[in-house]
């Protein structure tokens, strides 16, 4: 299968690496759009959150147990967000759950 972040967790392309664990990575994003701009992912492949289900939801709550970790690691005491983009009307350009956590700024109200 071609994926870009299967690629990255093979180490096949370089990313810029926050955190690891034995179900979660996660890395700078190549193209900030905020002080701080990390991708959290699961190491399973997940094609988006649309795949979710009972036999993988265990990943994704691993993503979540990491997040807080990561946001301390990375100073977000004042606040983040965390977005996963879903299917074309969301804007998902790489097909592997991802969950975006931008910070490092007073971020905007608007969502779309
Ligand atoms: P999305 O549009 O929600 O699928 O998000 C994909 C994200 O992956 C975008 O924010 C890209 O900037 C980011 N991205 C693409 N290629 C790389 C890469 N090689 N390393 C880090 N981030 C990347």
């Amino acid at each position: 299968m071609d994926c870009l972040f299967c690629s990255i967790l093979e180490g096949a392309i370089p990313s810029q690496k926050v955190y690891e664990d034995e179900n979660v990575y996660a890395f700078r994003d190549i193209n900030p759009q905020a002080p701080v701009h990390v991708l959290v992912i699961p190491k399973e492949h997940i094609p988006s959150a649309d795949a979710v289900s009972a036999v993988n939801s265990g990943k994704v709550a691993a993503v979540f147990e990491a997040i807080p970790k990561i946001a301390k690691e990375c100073g977000l005491e004042q606040g983040y967000r965390v977005i996963t983009n879903v299917g074309e009307h969301g804007c998902q350009s790489v097909k592997h759950l991802h969950f975006h956590v931008l910070g490092g700024k007073q971020l905007s109200e608007k969502m779309d």
